[in-house]
């Protein structure tokens, strides 16, 4: 039996912003820290999936300062996404209520900003449902501690005295995360992960929400039980 279940937050929990939200934030990033001009090419790099080699380099072209640059450009991508939130453009999937029927605690790990996901708790008003929740703090150390490192689950199972939690995610990173952390996946298949082929492989592989409560381990109230 899983004595928890922690959830990746995009694409899992709520749906994903388009790209170009978070390349206009780092287009922002770039105009706000004095470089009018860059290389659009620069500009990608630290657009999504940023190492701190490709921060350093960017900055480094720029005469920046590397945590500067990173943490400017975390705080406009979260302040973009927030706003997606408010206007309705990133949503909670249609089954994320299903959650609500799993009778263990849960927590999130997400690879977005801990301001995003801070944020999203407080709209949805589920901090009772999910009593920890982690995203990345805005410094370049998040970048060595983010998924697939292990970091940031190991201290949701710390903070809810967990020992066997199953994580649920959409990305490849989340298996590895979940496995490095010596716990079961399930790679969840929303639309924009039609075709993906998980590596490695899940323990489960689930099509929406409404599966975890048919999944074998996952504690479920009983159905004279209210939903949390
Ligand atoms: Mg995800």
């Amino acid at each position: 039996m899983y004595d928890s279940v922690i959830f990746d937050h995009d694409g899992v929990l709520t749906t994903l912003v388009e790209l170009s939200v978070l390349r206009e934030a780092t287009w922002e990033t770039f105009a706000t820290l004095g470089v009018s001009d860059p290389d659009p090419d620069h500009v990608e790099k630290v657009v999504i999936h940023v190492t701190p080699e490709d921060v350093h380099s960017v900055a480094d072209t720029y005469d920046l300062d590397a945590e500067t640059l990173f943490r400017t450009r975390d705080e406009l991508a979260s302040a973009a996404q927030c706003e997606a939130i408010d206007a309705g453009h990133k949503t909670p999937y249609d089954d994320f209520d299903a959650v609500r029927r799993i009778d263990a605690p849960m927590g999130i790990v997400s690879n977005n900003q801990q301001a995003t996901i801070d944020h999203v708790v407080e709209t949805l008003d589920v901090a009772d449902l999910f009593p920890t929740a982690y995203g990345r703090e805005p410094s370049m150390t998040s970048l060595q501690r983010k998924k697939p490192d292990p970091y940031y689950i190991e201290r949701a199972m710390d903070d809810l005295g967990v020992e066997s939690p199953l994580y649920v995610g959409d990305s490849d990173s989340d298996i590895v995360a979940a496995h490095a952390a010596g716990v079961d996946s399930a790679f969840i298949r929303r639309g924009h992960r039609r075709d993906h082929t998980p590596s490695p492989d899940p323990t489960h592989e689930i099509q929406g929400l409404d599966d975890l409560l048919t999944l074998d381990g996952v504690p479920v109230l009983d159905s004279t039980e209210t939903a949390r």
